[in-house]
């Protein structure tokens, strides 16, 4: 497998302790990982098992070293380790790991929460995007009294049972749009729209008039690699929302302290009911949020009566680490959301020279410090164009680029993000190493 993909580019790289680690783990780990994505199945090619990580490099167990542009997925916008968040978090340890009461901490990111994103009076802390998700769209139905939910074809909201019809991330290399155990009652409460086509809304409100609960969307499409919205597509499903009464769900998991420090919903100018958070806002740790209007977030439990807990939500350690990330991110904003951008345009503008230079058939998309090279000639707006993606020639290029020290999201319908620890001269061997490997593929 790996042969056929790295055919032309010479491997150098030792993995042997990453492959004992991968056998044993596939004996008793199904298919040898916690997370799907990780198994780098769609690039033909074993997982690496990574040791250690400092601000923009990786280190896996076999010694090798990377750039890495993954950044756990997203949260890590201040590099790896960064020595405050590592800090707080051993400040918060040596009073005890969790109590399952409330904290000072809590208090304090709710109120930085509320104030860097103003369409949120209230906030639920969870342990992760999946969970918030969930509970936004519980919280929707609840309040309207209705039970359909809208979803766009290849957003990725988490794997609680609503979402995964036709989503996206790993849902959608591994080919299983509509997971087993999903039962069809589920999946009929769930109708599938497509992203950047208001027309496939307005159809699906008009069938399903009166029953529709909630819309869920990526405001800017992370899951099926980077995808931005067009043509004032946020504010015509705000709209639409407002019009029939259905609750407007901003998922802001991993677009949120990312495109800017507010979020897709700052950059954009557009106001969610509900949003939903994780990934950065926990800093590294497993933290996930949702918020928006009192008036909704009021009929959660204990002051209402939408049922929805957790044993370690709110947890010291992961407040503390959440809290320290975005506070950094907060007193730096200039700073740091105008280095985040010059270093992604450097990158930008070096593969469009080297499209251009070479006449490859490739679209680059960006939002601020997210992007993904799809390896395709049609612009990327959703779903169907994104699938026509060349995904033999995206493992190709993956495989190159890691083989020479670039650690990119280990399939084409992912986003790569940048940190605040990347340089200029990175971005320069990035480009370099990009430019070789591309011409090799398209010779
Ligand atoms: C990652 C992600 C989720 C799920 O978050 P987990 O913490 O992995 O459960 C939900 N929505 C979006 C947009 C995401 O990118």
């Amino acid at each position: 497998m790996c042969a056929m993909f790295l055919s032309g580019l010479h491997s150098f790289m030792k993995t042997s302790i990453s492959q004992k680690l991968f056998f044993k783990a596939q004996q008793l780990i199904p298919g040898g990982v916690n997370s799907p994505v990780r198994a780098f199945k769609s690039v033909g090619r074993e997982p690496l098992f990574i040791a250690k990580a400092r601000g923009s490099k990786l280190w896996d167990e076999d010694g090798n070293e990377f750039i890495d542009y993954v950044g756990s997925w997203g949260p890590m916008i201040l590099g790896h380790a960064h020595p405050k968040v590592l800090d707080a978090i051993r400040k918060a340890m040596v009073d005890g790991t969790s109590f399952g009461a409330a904290t000072r901490r809590e208090v304090e990111m709710a109120e930085l929460i509320t104030n860097i994103i103003p369409s949120i009076e209230m906030v639920r802390m969870v342990n992760s995007g999946t969970e918030a998700t969930m509970s936004a769209v519980r919280l929707a139905r609840a309040y309207t009294g209705k039970q359909k939910i809208i979803k766009f074809e290849g957003c990725y909201h988490g794997h609680a049972d609503s979402f995964l019809i036709k989503a996206g991330s790993g849902a959608m290399t591994l080919g299983v749009p509509d997971s087993p155990g999903v039962t069809q009652s589920v999946g009929n409460d769930t109708l599938i729209a497509q992203f950047n086509d208001i027309h496939s809304v307005e159809n699906l409100i008009s069938e399903n008039h009166d029953h529709i609960a909630g819309l869920i969307v990526e405001p800017i499409v992370g899951n099926m690699g980077c995808i931005p919205p067009q043509n004032n597509f946020l504010h015509r499903l705000r709209d639409l929302c407002s019009k029939n009464n259905i609750i407007f769900i901003l998922d802001e998991v991993m677009t949120g302290f990312r495109v800017a420090l507010g979020g897709a919903q700052e950059l954009y100018g557009v106001q969610p009911d509900l949003t939903t958070l994780g990934k950065i806002i926990g800093g590294g740790l497993p933290v996930g949020a949702y918020g928006g209007k009192k008036e909704l977030m009021k009929m959660i439990a204990p002051s209402g009566p939408v049922y929805q807990a957790g044993t370690l939500s709110g947890n010291p350690l992961a407040m503390a680490a959440g809290l320290t990330t975005l506070s950094i991110l907060r007193s730096d904003r200039k700073k740091i959301y105008r280095q985040l951008e010059k270093y992604a345009i450097q990158l930008e503008r070096g593969i469009a020279a080297i499209i251009k230079k070479h006449n490859l058939p490739l679209t680059h998309n960006r939002v601020g410090s997210m992007f993904t090279l799809f390896f395709t000639q049609q612009t990327v707006v959703d779903y169907v164009s994104a699938k026509s993606s060349d995904t033999r020639q995206f493992a190709r290029f993956f495989n190159g680029m890691l083989e020479r020290g670039m650690y990119l999201p280990p399939s084409q319908f992912e986003a790569a993000f940048l940190s605040i620890a990347h340089t200029e001269a990175q971005m320069d061997a990035t480009l370099n190493a990009a430019e070789e490997i591309l011409t090799t593929i398209f010779n």
